[in-house]
């Protein structure tokens, strides 16, 4: 990683500070406090002096008596502060007029006011009164303003990519530029000579919990920060949380306390921002923070038992969906193993279940018996009758062998006007027997198509396996019951062979 030095060097053009600013910086800088020096300064600039009288008038330090002169103001705020002030309005004044692209700077500036504001309130109420705590807070983001400067678009994909994620800003700048904007602007403000106690909270602002040399003051920078984003940033519901108990935990605030000290910062911060020319713009009421922040938990609530309903919801329609699913795939299936025509078995699932029974029959040593049936002359109803008279035959043949197996037998189409009947643990004997019924049941009925009513016969071929013998292979099985069949028509047909 390079240094920030490096950082520097190759990609920012250091803002320099204007020269009132310098002189301010050289007077802040030194160890004795000289007014005369400082008033000298400023008086050179009466917009300035005005301002800082303004600012000294203001809630922000509440005087009772108005403050008239800059001898005054020295007199109740310090020289120290005095020059911190004027420093910022320097500041302040010299990065209105950089180029703004994308970047809101009156938004940035309207949080730096607000988080140095916030700063001062917070120090002055937990009795940390550091002179310093006014300008190390409003400029502690200094560095975000270098980093937009230097590099405005990569900068600002970095910000974008901030409001998506849940990465904290400084990682994300650490993984763009090498170094993230505590560094950026402690690095500035030292190459200005700021003293120590300006630019050392602001290097350790975000890593407040560390160990820093101004764990205080950095502590209070990230509670500014925090305050100042709830008044003019989103999510002001969360924030307003985390302050609150931020507070409560490392200085025992109550939580009226904290709403005070919340309420009195909003309304000093839209004071200041008018002294330093920012236009206080969308700044929140303290009452519409509280509001969004109730409306936000509602909202919150609402939406949790919202998603507990929508779930339950979906997991109804994913069980139908499920149930419906099966029965569809059931259903589809069955559709796959029927024939079309007849709604038996069709020749693949006759091929499946006589393997299975085999297997079976095989196992426990039972009988399997398999009919093979072949409607005689049929090619001439066919030829008599038409193609449909056909078709309906053979419809009606399939209801006669369903109607007259048993229920454990398995009725197919073998293809055209062929069909197989498996019958499981049935001897030769057995099987014989519904043959017979078959041969006899069909050949007395009279199929009444349209006006015709026609009879047909049909001869049918046995074969027996199992029972005592090793089953024959499925093949070898088909085979037997079709050379039996085959026997039967040459024997005459209308019988059974096998
Ligand atoms: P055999 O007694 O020797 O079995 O004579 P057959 O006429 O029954 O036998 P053949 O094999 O000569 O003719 C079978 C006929 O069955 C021929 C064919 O057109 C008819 N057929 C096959 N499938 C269908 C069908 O789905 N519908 C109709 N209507 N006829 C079919
Ligand atoms: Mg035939
Ligand atoms: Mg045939």
């Amino acid at each position: 990683m390079s240094s920030v030095q490096d950082f520097f060097d190759e990609k920012i053009r250091l803002p320099s500070p204007p020269a009132i600013a310098l002189k301010i910086l050289q007077a802040v800088r030194k160890d004795e406090n000289s007014f005369e020096e400082l008033a000298g300064i400023i008086s050179v600039d009466p917009a300035l002096s005005i301002r800082i009288l303004k600012i000294a008038n203001s809630s922000l330090y509440g005087f009772s008596k108005p403050v008239d002169s800059l001898a005054k103001a020295t007199a109740l705020i310090g020289t120290e502060a005095l020059k911190n002030i004027a420093l910022s309005f320097v500041i302040v004044q010299d990065f209105q007029d950089v180029p703004q692209g994308g970047f809101d700077l009156n938004l940035f500036w309207r949080r730096a006011v607000t988080a140095a504001v916030a700063a001062e309130v917070l120090g002055r109420k937990i009795g940390c009164n550091g002179q310093d705590l006014f300008v190390s807070s409003l400029l502690q983001d200094i560095g975000v303003l270098i980093f937009f400067l230097s590099s405005p678009n990569e900068y600002t994909m970095v910000l974008d990519d901030k409001r998506l994620g849940a990465r904290t800003l400084c990682d994300m700048e650490k993984e763009q530029f090498g170094h993230d904007h505590t560094e950026i602007g402690y690095y500035l403000l030292s190459s200005w000579m700021l003293p120590s106690s300006i630019c050392g909270p602001i290097r350790a602002h975000h890593s407040a919990g560390l160990e820093n040399e101004y764990p205080q003051e950095a502590k209070i920078l990230s509670f500014a920060d925090k305050i100042s984003s709830m008044y003019h940033g989103l999510h002001s519901n969360s924030k307003f949380v985390d302050i609150h108990t931020g507070l409560a935990d490392e200085w025992h605030c109550t939580s009226e306390e904290v709403d005070a000290l919340i309420d009195s910062i909003g309304e000093r911060a839209r004071e200041v921002m008018e002294l330093f020319s920012i236009d206080p713009g969308e700044i929140k009421p303290f009452t519409q923070i509280m509001q969004e922040a109730n409306d936000e938990l509602r909202r919150l609530n609402f939406s949790y038992e919202q998603i507990v309903l929508e779930l339950k919801q979906a997991k109804l329609n994913a069980e139908q969906l499920a149930t419906e699913l099966k029965k569809a795939n059931e259903s589809l299936r069955e559709l796959a193993l029927r024939d079309g025509l007849t709604g038996l078995y069709n020749h693949r699932y006759f091929q499946e279940v006589l393997e299975a029974e085999l297997s079976r029959a095989s196992r426990y040593e039972h009988p399997l018996s398999l009919l093979f049936i072949d409607i005689d002359f049929f090619k001439k109803v066919n030829d008599t009758y038409g193609h449909p008279a056909g078709d309906s035959v053979l419809c009606a043949v399939s209801r006669l062998l369903v109607k007259l197996v048993r229920h454990s037998d398995i009725v197919a189409r073998y293809g055209g006007e062929e069909f197989a009947v498996i019958m499981p643990e049935t001897d030769s004997r057995g099987a014989r027997v519904i043959a017979q019924r078959l041969r006899r049941g069909i050949g007395q009925e009279q199929i009444i198509y349209r006006e015709n009513s026609i009879s047909i016969t049909i001869s049918i071929g046995l074969a027996t396996t199992g029972g005592g013998i090793p089953v024959m292979e499925r093949k070898k099985l088909i085979e037997s019951s079709d050379r039996a069949l085959y026997r039967a028509k040459q024997n005459g047909r209308n019988r059974i062979e096998g």
